[in-house]
């Protein structure tokens, strides 16, 4: 009787997997469509400097809406898209995307923001990634400077060789690197010493907690620190609500994103925003 139940239960279990497997396929090929039938997007989340809310920047966040199920979420598909290796051709789109984007602002007479995106492991790891990227702003014209390469040292992790390598050939080439959700990894310190940056990302975690725990504000008041001392450039993450930008600003950090100044916005709302602030 036992041994029969246990039977069933694997059955069941058996069951359970493969239904998982087939949508999960299911998804990675809806997601493998998208890049080719428009059903991917950017959004841009202005990023501010906390002494006057002047927009010097946005990150690019990509946004993928099923035609049957609705936008599934980044932390969704992303995952997917590292486990199949689509990430590769997605970033590839991503990429075009940006520069397409920079060029139509440019032709607007718009002044040119610096746009960050984020870059899987996977992309870094491509033969001659960093010679690649060169010649997709030199086919559109632009200045290397107005890109920002985000990594997360979780990814690095992985495969850390060919990664920092890939990572050296960038900085070589003049374009700016910034590690994002800073404090969360196992070795954030460590990293500080092999990794070429430009920019450091405090983890919206730590902004978070900052009123509520001293840990938290320690860390924050420890990162701005280092930043300073190391003269890379600083953003907070996540800013929600007045009391964190203000605290952010009375402890020297300079840069900040979060919901408390702009949510993510699709292309036509943040070119509104650009034409204002150029005006
Ligand atoms: P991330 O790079 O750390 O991006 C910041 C995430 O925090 C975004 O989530 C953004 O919408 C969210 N966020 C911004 N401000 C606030 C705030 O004040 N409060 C809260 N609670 N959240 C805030 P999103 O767009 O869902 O993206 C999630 C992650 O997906 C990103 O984290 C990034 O790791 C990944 N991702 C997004 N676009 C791309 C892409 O084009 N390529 C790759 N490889 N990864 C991407
Ligand atoms: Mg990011
Ligand atoms: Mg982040
Ligand atoms: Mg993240």
């Amino acid at each position: 009787e036992a041994k029969k139940a246990g039977r069933d239960t694997f059955r069941f279990f058996d069951q359970k997997m493969s239904r998982e497997a087939r949508d999960k396929l299911q998804l990675e090929q809806a997601l493998r469509t998208a890049i080719r039938s428009g059903g991917l997007s950017l959004n841009f989340q202005p990023k501010v400097d906390l002494s006057n809310g002047q927009v010097f920047g946005a990150e690019a966040l990509l946004r993928w809406t099923h035609p049957e199920m609705g936008p599934i979420s980044p932390s969704v598909f992303i995952p997917l898209a590292e486990d199949s290796g689509l990430i590769v051709d997605i970033g590839s789109w991503v990429m075009h995307k940006t520069c397409e984007t920079l060029v139509a602002w440019r032709k607007a007479g718009l002044a040119l923001p610096r746009i960050a995106v984020n870059i899987s492991v996977q992309q870094l790891e491509q033969d001659d990634f960093a010679g690649w990227l060169e010649e997709l702003l030199a086919s559109y014209q632009l200045d290397l400077q107005l890109l920002e390469l985000e990594i997360t040292e979780t990814g690095l992790m992985k495969n850390e060789k060919r990664a920092l390598l890939s990572l050296a050939r960038l900085q070589a080439k003049g374009f700016r690197i910034a590690l994002d959700d800073f404090g969360t990894g196992y070795s954030s310190l460590s990293y500080l010493r092999k990794l070429p940056l430009s920019t450091l990302k405090i983890d919206r975690s730590f902004i978070q907690d900052m009123s509520l725990d001293r840990v938290s504000l320690s860390i924050v008041n420890t990162i701005i620190q280092l930043a300073k001392d190391l003269s890379l450039d600083l953003v907070a993450e996540g800013v929600e609500d007045f009391g964190q930008a203000e605290q952010l600003m009375k402890l020297g950090c300079q840069h900040a994103q979060g919901f408390h100044f702009y949510r993510p916005m699709a292309e036509d709302k943040f070119t509104q925003l650009l034409a204002a602030s150029n005006s």
